[in-house]
């Protein structure tokens, strides 16, 4: 049974021509710890494919403020001058919008380090 948790709104997606496209995305909880992207138009994305350093950029509206951080590695969470931590302060960022990316960004990364 799929239950939608949250709709993430538009992502960014390279279509095979390599250019941008962006696309509405839905996020479904099917268990305790399994998350699918649901897009239409393309087909349903595994969320574990993105690593998580790669997911701000799903994210279209955090792109403008990605320059602005200190650090190219910048996760965005806990680093002082983050560019997408400004724009939240701002309110140009949504605050549910930031607090999925943390969720979904946690998620990816505890998958990550369990791995091995
Ligand atoms: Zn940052």
């Amino acid at each position: 049974m799929k239950k939608e948790m949250t709709n993430i709104g538009e992502i960014s997606k390279k279509n095979k021509a390599g250019k941008n496209t962006t696309t509405d995305i839905s996020l479904y909880e099917l268990e305790n710890d399994t998350y699918l992207l649901d897009t239409p138009g393309f087909q349903t994305i595994d969320i574990y494919e993105i690593e998580s350093r790669e997911l701000a950029k799903y994210f279209i509206e955090f792109k403008d403020y990605i320059q602005n951080c200190e650090y190219v590695s910048c996760t965005h969470i806990k680093e002082e001058k983050c560019g997408i931590k400004n724009a939240l302060k701002d309110g140009k960022i949504s605050k549910e919008r930031y607090e999925n990316y943390i969720k979904i960004y946690n998620d990816l990364k505890d998958k990550e380090e369990h791995k091995w």
